[in-house]
């Protein structure tokens, strides 16, 4: 933990009035008013970011973006690890391949 997560778990515990548990993990994020969400697990706040960093570059927090061919897609036709790591087309396994799954158009 870096001297900036202690000081935002230093901050969540003072507005909570209590000791935050080990497995729970501030998330912090400078919009339009500084704000801090304190998260039940790491895997949650790296959903939150995950929703975070979709808002920003495609405009929809609920897409995914594939690692294989970068385009940002609905999770389901991405497939997201549960344990972090990279969401792909399971039609689209490497570079390579990235024309394969844009032939299965829904529809
Ligand atoms: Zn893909």
């Amino acid at each position: 933990m870096n001297q900036r997560d202690k000081k935002h778990r230093l901050e969540a515990m003072e507005a909570l009035g209590r000791r935050l548990r080990p497995d729970q993990v501030v998330h912090h994020w400078y919009g339009e008013e500084p704000t801090l969400v304190i998260c039940p697990s790491q895997a949650y706040h790296m959903l939150l970011h995950a929703r975070q960093r979709a808002l920003e570059e495609c405009g929809n927090p609920d897409l995914r973006q594939c690692i294989n061919c970068r385009e940002w897609d609905f999770i389901g036709n991405v497939n997201v690890p549960r344990q972090g790591g990279g969401s792909r087309h399971s039609g689209c396994k490497s570079p390579n391949q990235r024309v394969a799954h844009h032939l299965r158009s829904p529809k």
